[in-house]
């Protein structure tokens, strides 16, 4: 079955993660595991990773149904080596939380150059970075977030997501999770049945359909190649529903986490429903 859910609160605890995501009727979810817009963060304790745990077996929540989300200050691929060194441990940090609460994947955005760097050069400071992580812990895949390439950022064009792949050692362990409101302002037309069949096309020609371990689904207020990142509600942007309708019947998009990341959260349980009925 398709599992769609959205990006839900973690106020007052993770362990309300899986009660926010059953309210509005949430088949997946996505979180994060502590402050997003904090460096550090007090361990999780044991009664909340036990309180998680059985809120997410009570709502019928597998592992690979949840993909929890870093915090945005990460740069993974920063040219500063000091910063470098923080970012680094900063995402070691969210891997073990996230192996903590038995989960599986944690999704991330690669990168930015900042323009101190090359493009070259960033990408394989990701990919070293990725591996670090991954030597650091034993079971939670490390999923690279396509981005719409607003600034410096990386990771826009599916080559640059084929060569971090590329240079990562444990290929078990590194899948990628694709935005639709990213992949449309970066470039990648969704507008039509045909124009989405195509990307995906060139997606699994370039990186491969068998690393997609996530997706995140937002219609975007922005038009296509505008390498912008605002988020719409699904129907209310500029990408229109016949992607939503493609991804909810495609096969390589069982049983994998279909997060909505959009802006009304009063308007989850609605788009919801409307996805499912697609
Ligand atoms: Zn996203
Ligand atoms: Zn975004």
């Amino acid at each position: 079955m398709k599992r769609v859910g959205a990006h839900v609160s973690i106020a007052g605890g993770v362990e309300n993660a899986p009660l926010h995501a059953s309210s509005i009727g949430a088949k997946a979810f996505a979180m994060f595991t502590k402050n997003q817009r904090q460096w550090t963060a007090p361990k999780l304790t044991s009664s909340s990773i036990d309180a998680f745990r059985k809120n997410c077996s009570d709502g019928g929540f597998k592992p690979e149904h949840i993909l929890p989300h870093d915090s945005y200050l990460i740069n993974l691929g920063t040219p500063d080596p000091d910063k470098l060194r923080n970012a680094r441990e900063a995402f070691i940090d969210e891997m073990q939380r996230t192996e903590c609460l038995d989960l599986r994947l944690l999704n991330f955005h690669p990168g930015s150059h900042l323009n101190g760097i090359s493009e070259e050069r960033c990408l394989q400071l990701i990919a070293e970075s990725i591996n670090m992580a991954l030597n650091a812990t034993t079971t939670v895949t490390a999923v690279i977030e396509n981005t719409a390439g607003q600034g410096t950022n990386l990771g826009y064009r599916f080559e640059q997501l084929a060569s971090l792949l590329d240079q990562v050692e444990d290929k078990t362990r590194v899948g990628v999770c694709l935005d639709t409101c990213h992949l449309f302002t970066s470039g990648y037309d969704l507008q039509t049945t045909a124009a989405i069949e195509a990307t995906f096309k060139e997606f699994d020609r370039i990186v491969g359909l068998g690393f997609l371990r996530g997706m995140h689904l937002n219609d975007s207020l922005r038009p296509l190649g505008s390498r912008l990142d605002r988020h719409a509600s699904i129907g209310k942007g500029t990408i229109g529903m016949e992607a939503f309708s493609y991804i909810m019947k495609h096969p390589a998009c069982e049983e994998i986490p279909l997060i909505l990341e959009t802006p009304d959260s009063e308007l989850w349980s609605s788009e919801i429903s409307l996805l499912y009925s697609l």
